[in-house]
């Protein structure tokens, strides 16, 4: 089935080609975290001609070392086919096609000229192999890497990188939020590769990301590694769309033991571009449709679809305590609600919002950062949406990349929440920026409120009264 308004969402942004993805033929080395990734990114997206080069074998438990797209896999299949076929079902549009063969030497000519070479392992050999090659044939080179703690990528276009061999994180295990993270970069870069949607749209050279340092875009190490252990922890997530998906996935996949999903909308096919796990639930409520894909790829996470609204008549909290709260909503109203409840019952937040080229995240600790409120004044659009009783349902322009990027560092600071290591809580405003040049960084003040809230009747008379007065 081919479902012909999946990339509505997308082709809203202004100088949006289609046609000039669809064209495009993408290889990519390695069936591991990262390539899983960046296959599934590259896939919701629509670059239309896929290939994947790997020789290895389906083992148990791979999906919950993050190869999500291999959970229905049988044991011992070549990695290759069997995401060649999950590419399929997610995108019936694109043509994919796996290849149960490890390329060197000589046999790399078997490739041809692709558009873009991406490889995703964690082996310099391999790189070093490809970048000869893509050199002699002016190919543009990916190369992309991770470990536990640091991820990182080099785009060579015209001028190959020595330290593209990324020789540091040789052998290495990939975290799965840090590989959900440069999966999305490497599509946006390769995006802008093949479609620049202005002059100033052009592939950065180098990028890395890393939860061992304060600056998070940048490889330093300042931390040392800490694999929390997040069984016992309980997250809630309110909002089930794109952010959700990736929040989801990642937060089920990095451990935490038992997740609630809560969405009352049902999914659409315009969905489809960015919502990563919803391809075969086109008219199911998100809410359940997420939490049977969830199950699917980590049946031991305790997960609970809540198909409703959280709002003033939410009973949620009267029944339950989760650890934290993670905002994957798509309105300044609906965060006002969340904040509300997280400032009441004191428990952490961690708030991400998205835009076609950009996303933030923003961390609100009781009595250590700045709540919502005081950060973006998000009751102001409560009390205009209160007061016009209108829930307006626009379209807005959405992608994958994005939405994946910003979820995967809502996750990533999650569990610096909830393990309490890698330095301070992040006090001021996180941000990717696809059209700066560093791509990302801090932005906004990093103060802490001491703000209370009422019961919720009174709360929501403070903040009518407080749009009467304005
Ligand atoms: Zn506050």
């Amino acid at each position: 089935m081919i479902i012909e308004d999946r990339y509505n969402r997308q082709e809203l942004i202004k100088g949006w080609d289609q046609s000039k993805l669809h064209k495009t033929r993408a290889v990519v080395i390695g069936a591991g975290t990262l390539a899983n990734f960046t296959l599934a990114s590259l896939a919701c997206l629509g670059v239309g001609n896929i290939e994947i080069y790997d020789n290895s074998l389906t083992q148990s438990g791979d999906s919950l070392r993050g190869e999500f797209l291999l959970s229905e896999s049988g044991i011992g299949s070549p990695k290759s086919l069997e995401l060649e076929k999950r590419l399929k079902q997610i995108n019936p549009s694109l043509r994919v096609k796996g290849v149960n063969l490890k390329l060197s030497g000589p046999l790399l000519a078997i490739v041809g000229n692709p558009d873009f070479i991406i490889d995703t392992t964690n082996n310099p050999l391999s790189k070093k192999d490809f970048i000869l090659y893509a050199k002699s044939k002016q190919i543009k080179f990916i190369s992309a890497s991770a470990d536990f703690g640091r991820v990182e990528f080099y785009f060579s276009n015209g001028k190959y990188f020595k330290d593209s061999l990324l020789t540091d994180y040789s052998s290495k295990l990939q975290s799965v939020s840090l590989c959900s993270l440069i999966g999305g970069m490497i599509s946006e870069e390769l995006r802008k590769s093949v479609m620049p949607l202005d002059n100033n749209d052009i592939p950065v050279n180098h990028i890395a990301y890393t939860l061992l340092s304060e600056e998070r875009f940048s490889n330093k190490k300042e931390y040392e590694i800490v694999k929390p252990d997040l069984k016992n922890k309980k997250a809630l997530i309110v909002g089930c769309g794109a952010l959700g998906n990736f929040c989801s996935l990642l937060s089920s996949l990095e451990g935490i033991g038992s997740i609630d999903l809560m969405d009352p909308d049902v999914v659409e096919s315009t969905n489809l571009n960015r919502q990563i796990l919803f391809y075969r639930s086109v008219g199911k409520p998100k809410a359940i449709a997420l939490e049977e894909e969830i199950k699917m790829i980590t049946p031991s996470v305790n997960t609970r679809a809540i198909k409703d609204k959280l709002d003033e008549n939410s009973k949620y909290f009267d029944e339950n305590t989760p650890d934290i709260i993670f905002d994957c909503v798509d309105n300044m109203a609906s965060r006002a609600i969340i904040n509300y409840y997280s400032v009441r019952n004191k428990i952490p937040l961690v708030s991400a919002g998205t835009g076609p080229r950009s996303g933030q995240v923003i961390v609100y600790i009781p009595g250590k950062t700045e709540c919502l409120e005081c950060k973006l004044g998000v009751e102001k659009s409560l009390s205009e949406q209160r007061k016009s009783n209108s829930c307006l349902h626009t379209s807005d322009p959405s992608v994958i990349m994005t939405n994946q990027i910003t979820a995967s560092m809502q996750v990533l600071e999650g569990i610096k929440v909830l393990s309490d290591s890698y330095g301070d809580p992040l006090k001021s405003v996180l941000k990717y920026d696809s059209q700066i040049p560093i791509r990302g960084g801090y932005v906004g003040t990093d103060g802490i409120c001491a703000c209370e809230k009422p019961d919720i009747q009174s709360w929501l008379k403070e903040v009518d009264s407080k749009s009467q007065s304005a």
